[in-house]
């Protein structure tokens, strides 16, 4: 009880602060026409078609006239954008980033949309299509902002870039890791970085009902893994005992059984604590008592989003077996991704995976690409500060919460230049909605995308006012 009283102070400031009256049909028909240019990644970096990706950068020099004339533009790798707004000042320097590839619509969900993903359907108060929330919302208002400033002759102290990459769904290896490269090269360092990653939630979890701004402070790694079983095959009729695929089945079981171990790693613990100023009594003592109750957390908790905050998830997403009906394969293949806490490692989920397959006949190799989780941002530093102080002023009453994002950004690639990365995109957002993201019939509500360019005039001020 003591710790629970301890803990209960809320952080929230109120501010008051003239929010831009902006030109909502303007950006309505700005943002519907970006989201016509089908600029979509596709897993083989080759195979994509790059005039979407061409036309689309057009686009944006005949939209954003001021952008283009009074910042410096570097373009890396054909299709990423590198923008520099020098700072009268130069003593601080901050990154907006964004991407503007979209995920492809699978060919099976085509007719669930209501309106066709690339044609940025207005309707019902809702902008829809491909990449109206992650992420061509996130360049499309960041750059409106941008663009709103210099049409008032606005001049910053401190030097803003913006960078925008063009294959952050596939990795992010051809743009924001080349514009980071550029900038070790230049050995140019960023006192922080705003990306994607987080949002203002609601429904988040049974501890709290009302909208919380989640603000990624870190991200989990990332691994998958290639099982590979064989045998000797042969015709149907006449099986022998272990089968391919049930040795396959059976390792797949094994890994979904035995799964890493919770932890309360300090993100995690973190975003509890900062719920106990908000949410019920008797919550506020299980929170407060994390050290006492973790393992009832952990064990008892439901929620697929909570599970997946302190545990390396496991999830089987690919299988490869068999050919025909009478034949017993030789060779079956699966795929097991891993997305890990903050504690545990590739290295240590590969070592992990080996030891619960046991089966020698069955290989466990890593596949594609891996990281680790990222380093934890601080708090306690200017880009936090001023984040929060903005969405104190925009959203007031919704409280800002330090999170881990569960998925991969962009940022990461910006970990060697800087130590202080945020994510957080100022959209309004139900889990239920969510599940458009990636998903069917993605769209955004015109008075969100409206404030979102709000948020991002009323940061860039910010920015500059603070020292
Ligand atoms: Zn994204």
């Amino acid at each position: 009880m003591l710790r629970t009283n301890k803990l209960n102070f809320k952080k929230d400031a109120k501010y008051d602060c003239e929010i831009e009256n902006l030109d909502v049909v303007d950006i309505t028909l700005k943002f519907s026409q970006s989201l016509q240019y089908a600029t979509i990644s596709q897993k083989d970096y080759f195979e994509i078609n790059k005039t979407p990706f061409h036309n689309f950068l057009n686009y944006l020099e005949l939209t954003f006239p001021l952008v283009h004339s009074k910042l410096k533009k570097e373009v890396i790798n054909d299709y990423s954008l590198f923008y520099t707004w020098e700072g009268k000042g130069k003593d601080t320097n901050v990154l907006l980033m964004g991407h503007y590839d979209v995920v492809p619509v699978e060919g099976s969900t085509e007719g669930e949309w209501i309106y066709k993903p690339f044609e940025g359907t207005v309707s019902d108060g809702f902008i829809w299509g491909r990449g109206a929330i992650d992420d061509k919302a996130g360049v499309i208002s960041t750059l409106y902002a941008v663009e709103c400033l210099l049409k008032k002759g606005f001049e910053p102290d401190d030097t803003i870039y913006l960078a925008f990459g063009h294959d952050e769904e596939i990795g992010g290896r051809e743009g924001a890791c080349q514009i980071s490269q550029m900038l070790k090269e230049k050995n140019i360092k960023i006192d922080y970085v705003l990306d994607e990653g987080g949002a203002i939630v609601s429904g988040f979890n049974k501890f709290i009902e009302k909208p919380l701004a989640t603000v990624g402070v870190a991200e989990k790694g990332y691994i998958s893994i290639e099982l590979t079983s064989e045998s000797s095959g042969g015709h149907s009729s006449m099986p022998t005992k272990n089968s391919s695929i049930g040795m396959l089945s059976r390792a797949i079981v094994n890994l979904e059984n035995k799964q890493c171990t919770p932890t309360l790693n300090w993100v995690t613990k973190l975003f509890f604590e900062s719920l106990i100023p908000y949410i019920s009594y008797s919550y506020k003592i299980v929170l407060s008592n994390l050290w006492l109750f973790w393992p009832l957390l952990a064990y008892y908790v439901s929620s697929p989003l909570i599970k997946a905050m302190i545990r390396t998830t496991t999830a089987v997403t690919m299988v490869e077996a068999g050919v025909k009906d009478n034949i017993l394969p030789t060779i079956d293949k699966a795929v097991v991704n891993f997305r890990i806490v903050p504690g545990n490692t590739a290295e240590g989920v590969l070592k992990h995976s080996r030891k619960i397959v046991k089966n020698t006949s069955i290989k466990v190799e890593k596949y594609g690409q891996s990281w680790d989780p990222s380093k934890i941002s601080s708090l306690d530093n200017e880009g936090y500060a001023i984040l929060t102080k903005t969405i104190n002023q925009l959203f007031p009453g919704v409280p800002v919460i330090p999170n881990l994002v569960l998925g991969a950004t962009d940022s990461r690639h910006f970990l060697s230049v800087s130590e202080n990365i945020y994510r957080f995109r100022p959209l309004v957002i139900s889990l239920e909605d969510m599940k458009r993201v990636h998903g069917i019939n993605e769209r955004i509500p015109i008075v969100d995308l409206v404030k979102m360019v709000q948020f991002y005039v009323l940061f860039i001020k910010n920015v500059n006012r603070i020292k």
